[in-house]
């Protein structure tokens, strides 16, 4: 759980805080099903009062250990994740649908943070731009060695359109 003390910038419009720290995946409720995360999490951010909202920006930085979307293989890379949200005070009437609130002079960021590295993951995730991938004939990575099979006749709607072009 992590939580900022929002007491002083409250008294202030325009007031912020700045905050730097690291923390591990669990404390953001992530579990290796969401995300792998290896090593801490770097979280660098401020979070302001900008009238009826508080407004959180975090920059957060880490390791993702994530599956080759084409050969499989497993492979660590470097992450990064920005966060913009706002905080509605919880018996503010203007809330947004699904807004995060406050209720206190504690804010709860955990789920905007848990929730802003989950949104930055890529669809699909390559080793390298330009992995080769499986080969779909005989299952082999592409990457260490050609297996030499034809690929191109595995797939029907290929072989037909390849016919086309040939005639
Ligand atoms: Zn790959
Ligand atoms: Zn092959």
């Amino acid at each position: 759980m992590i939580k900022l003390n929002v007491a002083e910038i409250k008294k202030r419009l325009v007031g912020k805080t700045d905050f730097h720290f690291q923390v591990a995946a669990k404390e953001l409720d992530l579990s290796d099903d969401d995300l792998r995360v290896s090593g801490l999490i770097q979280v660098d951010g401020e979070i302001s009062n900008a009238g009826d909202v508080l407004l959180l920006q975090a920059h957060m930085r880490t390791n993702i250990v994530r599956a080759c979307g084409r050969c499989l293989k497993e492979f660590a890379a470097d992450a990064e994740a920005d966060v913009l949200e706002k905080f509605f005070p919880a018996d503010a009437d203007n809330a947004e649908a699904d807004a995060f609130t406050y209720d206190s002079d504690v804010v709860d960021i955990t789920e905007a943070l848990r929730e802003g590295l989950l949104v930055a993951e890529p669809l699909q995730a390559l080793c390298d731009p330009d992995c080769r991938g499986l080969c779909p004939v005989c299952g082999k990575d592409r990457n260490l060695a050609d297996c030499g099979c034809d690929a191109a006749t595995v797939d029907p709607r290929m072989a037909v359109l390849q016919k086309l072009l040939k005639s």
